[in-house]
């Protein structure tokens, strides 16, 4: 259903009751009530597909280094409403604050709806992550615009 790095290892498995694990494989299966939160193992035998499971678990891992430099890699710009702008990859993402706490909104022209972040946050870094979520969700699950052409 969905998978989420909770940074590190802080809850056990539901369905072994023994892993330790930080990233998580939300799981529904018809011989269980609501959503099991799982390790890769045990996610792969529910699905029955454990390369799939692998493959999910990998790219956690290879997006959470990522994430976890996303903060501070080159291109973050301040402009003069001091929002923090970020243009990379056909992305834009402005990270703003509202009240105390940060949020942002990620566009990716010429797609018209921006995704906003579902949380406000107390940093600017964890903004800054949550956008990095959301434009990781947007790459999965927002077409790319059709390839370019000249129009006579
Ligand atoms: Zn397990």
């Amino acid at each position: 259903m969905n998978v989420e790095d909770l940074g590190e290892p802080q809850m056990t498995c539901e369905m072994c009751e023994s892993a330790e694990i930080r990233f998580v494989h939300f799981m529904e299966n018809d011989r269980y009530p609501g959503t099991l939160s799982c390790g890769a193992i045990c996610a792969g035998h529910m699905e029955s597909d454990l390369a799939q499971a692998e493959a999910r678990d990998k790219k956690m891992r290879s997006n959470a280094s990522r994430r976890k430099r996303f903060p501070d890699r080159a291109g973050w710009k301040v402009n003069q409403k001091g929002n923090h702008v970020l243009k990379a990859n056909g992305y834009r993402i402005t990270v703003f604050k509202k009240g105390i706490l940060w949020a942002a909104v990620v566009s990716r022209p010429p797609v018209a709806t921006p995704y906003f972040t579902r949380e406000k946050f107390p940093t600017l870094e964890a903004a800054k992550m949550a956008a990095f979520d959301t434009m990781s969700f947007m790459e999965e699950n927002v077409p790319k615009p059709a390839p370019y052409h000249l129009i006579w």
